[in-house]
């Protein structure tokens, strides 16, 4: 965290080494994830309501009836990401921002889609307020941006119901996608590496839940 505008406390920064603790104990073990957690003040990406719960292990709800992701999960998917200090990533579904925050911190050039324009503007003024640079988008983020790419790294933090193709186009060499893919009302945390023009990996990580990728935006 470059400026501390947000008033983060004492009490603030032992509950984030509780939650570090935590993660560490549920297997998470990418010491730069952990830092980033550990840095980035959660509470400041909170709905007010739920401020007392932002070092809880658990999602929770924000604007336009989307969430904010829980910790673990976040962890789980910047790990699956392998992010390099400079790297170019893309992120579809900014939500609260807390995402984007986290991969900032790591030293991630980051891009990030949202498709309802008040959380869109929302996040912006949350990263500006912790003095984290990211591009942000009001728009649907199914056709990823390919004027900005190619990407190191996608992730998609909402529920597709198949691998968007268009998006896999826009990853380097090299370049990883992470997206949890739609199965019976649970997601597959699932990653793919472009190995060259048409050759891709793919693997399986976990079932999570997600609230849904959905097509176009929404103005409110
Ligand atoms: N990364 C967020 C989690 C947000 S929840 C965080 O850290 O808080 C998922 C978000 O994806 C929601 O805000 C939802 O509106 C958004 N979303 C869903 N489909 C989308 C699409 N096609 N393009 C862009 N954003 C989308």
């Amino acid at each position: 965290m470059k400026n501390d505008l947000t008033g983060d406390s004492f009490e603030a920064r032992g509950k984030r080494k509780k939650l570090v603790d935590d993660l560490r104990k549920k297997g998470i073990s990418d010491e730069e994830v952990l830092r980033a957690i550990g840095t980035v003040p959660r509470h400041v990406f909170m709905d007010p309501a739920f401020l007392n719960h932002a070092y809880i292990d658990k999602a929770f709800p924000i604007t336009s009836g989307q969430t904010i992701s829980q910790p673990y999960t976040v962890a789980v998917m910047t790990a699956l990401l392998k992010v390099k200090r400079r790297d170019k990533i893309l992120e579809i579904g900014t939500g609260s921002g807390y995402q984007a925050a986290i991969l900032a911190e790591m030293g991630a050039r980051v891009y990030t889609i949202e498709r309802f324009r008040e959380l869109y503007l929302k996040a912006q003024v949350t990263l500006a307020s912790l003095g984290y640079a990211a591009d942000f988008f009001y728009d649907d983020g199914y056709e990823g941006k390919p004027h900005y790419g190619p990407f190191d790294g996608i992730i998609i933090t909402a529920a597709a119901s198949e691998i968007p193709g268009v998006l896999l186009k826009q990853l380097k060499t090299g370049g990883r996608l992470v997206v949890p893919v739609d199965e019976g009302g649970a997601q597959v945390m699932t990653v793919v590496q472009r190995k060259g023009e048409n050759d891709f990996d793919y693997s399986s990580h976990g079932y999570f839940v997600f609230v849904p990728m959905l097509r176009g935006t929404v103005n409110k």
